[in-house]
């Protein structure tokens, strides 16, 4: 199933067309697109046929499919090329930061950069958590998944690296630095989703391109690790940590500029695409 948030309302994508859910279902799941995450409504929705009401999908209509996380995990280091271009040793357990969880915003959102000038980008791999879990075993770890989307986990780096204490958090977190979607895929439609495909464009030029099957740490040991003392909830959010390409890396570091349009893409999930713009939200 491609689940979506269509102006603000939790829906179906299928065969190309919007199907709203409070609709489809004679109102027994509400108009929320958080209800769409939670396990326990994936048999219902399964059900869900096109109907008469159905509607044209426009891309510009789609809001993140998960718009209030109760928390958003950030994985630092996960794939050997991004370690290696940061010059960081190979880790034997995740690192871990925080997303603040209003940092969440749409497939097709204009991000904000505001007067900074090292605003950068890393393409990712986002779990939803789909049933609540803690001491989650790597066996059944797919089993509290509700799906997978595309992530940027857009990143201030001066204030990320800013010394004399690095804290990720808040460089990661500005209104706006957590682009999701285009949809949230169950992983039932992935039939390889240990092995997916990613990539991110800026301005059509080819940054980052990977494979999730080159993850340092595979989903269900992210899951299984970041469960040991932490009750992971419906409509968690974690980002898998990003690929070898992003611009600070580059030689010279190369920042987002006003007017770029980054597009992160998975292959099997879709794209989303965000112009970078100088400036304040008006
Ligand atoms: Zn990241």
């Amino acid at each position: 199933m491609e689940i979506a948030n269509v102006e603000g309302r939790g829906s179906l994508i299928i065969d190309g067309r919007v199907v709203d859910i409070e609709s489809a279902t004679a109102g027994r799941i509400s108009s929320d697109p958080m209800e769409l995450v939670d396990l326990r409504n994936h048999s219902l929705l399964a059900e869900v046929q096109p109907d008469a009401g159905s509607s044209e999908l426009i891309e510009s209509s789609l809001g993140p499919p998960v718009p209030r996380p109760g928390k958003v995990i950030a994985i630092a280091i996960n794939y050997r090329s991004h370690a290696e271009e940061s010059n960081k040793a190979i880790p034997t357990e995740p690192h871990v930061m925080a997303k603040f969880p209003t940092c969440i915003t749409g497939p097709q959102d204009d991000v904000f950069m505001h007067d900074l000038k090292m605003v950068d980008y890393e393409a990712e791999l986002v779990l939803a958590i789909g049933r609540a879990g803690v001491r989650i075993s790597r066996a059944s770890a797919w089993e509290h998944i509700a799906g997978l989307m595309v992530g940027n986990d857009v990143s201030d780096r001066n204030e990320q690296f800013r010394p004399p204490i690095k804290q990720f958090s808040m460089a990661k977190s500005y209104d706006r630095f957590g682009p999701t979607g285009p949809v949230l895929v169950t992983s039932d439609d992935l039939p390889s989703r240990d092995d997916l495909e990613i990539s991110l464009k800026v301005d059509g030029e080819l940054r980052q391109q990977a494979r999730t099957s080159d993850f340092i740490f595979p989903v269900p040991v992210l899951v299984e690790w970041l469960s040991r003392y932490v009750t992971l909830e419906v409509g968690d959010l974690i980002f898998t940590g990003t690929t070898g390409g992003v611009g600070d890396s580059m030689d010279p570091p190369t920042y987002l500029r006003d007017g770029q349009v980054v597009e992160a893409s998975i292959e099997k999930i879709g794209t989303i695409r965000n112009r970078f713009v100088a400036g304040s939200l008006p």
